[in-house]
């Protein structure tokens, strides 16, 4: 059997200064009695509070802990993303720092992976300490997210989840910009399952996820997963259309009954123009959100910049990385050995 590490754990952070030891206990304590090789990849998505000397110190205690970090702030999913390019073990966990997601859930999630499902995703029956509002948006989004997209996304799934390495492998290739990961591993598809857990209150510090911040990533959602809302527009332009005839026929009758004077004057049709112009520019804001993003993936910029890393090589590039053959005429310096690259590496351990 390879000496290769079993499961890489992926946490991003941004300001966790109060939770990061915390967190790193609560994950070695889960990870020793299971009897796994691991490592915890640390992404510092620019943390001003002190988090990421803290995770230095802790990763020049335990050789298993890597630090990625990154030149400025790039956001959650992106955070998760460059944790999932530099992982090398057969299998990645998704995990929050904050211990929302309660670390010990983890032997659950490698018992399904070994029972030979290659996503396992954590499924919140119950969310504790979160606001009304919270829990209320989520509810709706996840719903919303589960009906209108065209992939089978759970519902109330956030992103702790286990993905087998051939999962991530698809993941390192997909480079959008706008990422919705959850959304991502279901498309990967193979075999997937949900576990239930209980999501624990924050530890230490406050959510990073303002309603500005979520109604951006709600959007990435519908737009990286469906055409629904452009797809919308032709019902309801039928719909008015049919409407407007109707309301024409009608007021011509009673006009002939009751004289030229009924239903006259401009109120109506000022009120008319502007409930149409709103619909209107509420639809060409819609075609903007897809048209922006259309232009974001064109300029194919690198999704994150990384200022420093610790206890890491440089990530490899996405055809050179575990479980695709790598091309010739590339060096394949980096995580991974050459004698486990280009091995679909499958194995349970
Ligand atoms: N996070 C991040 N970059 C951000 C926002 C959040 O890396 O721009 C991290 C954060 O440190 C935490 C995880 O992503 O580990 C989830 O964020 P948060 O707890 O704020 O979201 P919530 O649980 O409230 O939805
Ligand atoms: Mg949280």
């Amino acid at each position: 059997m390879s000496a290769r590490t079993t499961v890489s754990i992926v946490a991003p952070v941004y300001n966790e200064a109060g939770n990061l030891r915390r967190f790193y206990e609560e994950v070695r304590a889960a990870l020793e009695g299971a009897g796994l090789s691991w490592e915890l990849l640390l992404v510092n998505d620019g943390s001003t509070d002190g988090s990421h000397e803290l995770m230095l110190q802790l990763a020049d205690a335990d050789p298993r802990l890597r630090v990625i970090s990154f030149a400025r702030n790039f956001g959650h999913q992106i955070a998760v993303t460059a944790g999932i390019d530099y992982a090398c073990g057969r299998a990645v966990i998704l995990i929050d720092a904050d211990l929302q997601d309660p670390p010990a859930v983890i032997p659950r999630l490698v018992a399904k992976w070994r029972e030979g499902y290659d996503v396992v995703y954590a499924v919140r029956s119950e969310r504790k300490g979160e606001s009304f509002w919270k829990r209320f948006s989520a509810r709706i989004f996840y719903r919303l997210i589960h009906r209108i997209t065209d992939i089978d996304i759970p519902v109330d799934t956030g992103d702790f989840r286990l993905m087998d390495e051939r999962v991530a492998v698809v993941l390192r290739q997909m480079r959008e910009h706008h990422r919705f990961v959850r959304g991502m591993t279901s498309w990967v598809g193979y075999k997937q399952i949900g576990i239930e857990y209980v999501r624990e209150q924050r530890v230490w510090g406050e959510t990073k996820y303002p309603l500005r911040k979520m109604i951006a990533f709600a959007l990435d959602a519908v737009t990286s997963f469906s055409f629904f809302p452009l797809q919308i527009m032709i019902y309801i332009s039928f719909t008015l259309a049919i409407l407007s005839l109707l309301v024409g026929v009608i007021i011509s009758g009673l006009r002939l009954v009751m004289g030229e004077e009924f239903f006259g004057g401009q109120a109506t049709t000022i009120i008319l123009l502007l409930l149409l112009s709103s619909f209107q520019l509420f639809f060409l804001f819609i075609i903007g959100q897809y048209v922006a993003r259309t232009y974001d993936e064109s300029r194919d910029r690198p999704l994150y910049v990384v200022s420093s890393t610790y206890g890491l090589g440089e990530p490899l590039a996405p055809n050179q990385r575990i479980g695709i053959a790598p091309s010739s005429g590339q060096s394949g310096a980096g995580l991974v050995d050459q004698e486990t690259m280009g091995v679909a590496g499958h194995g349970r351990v």
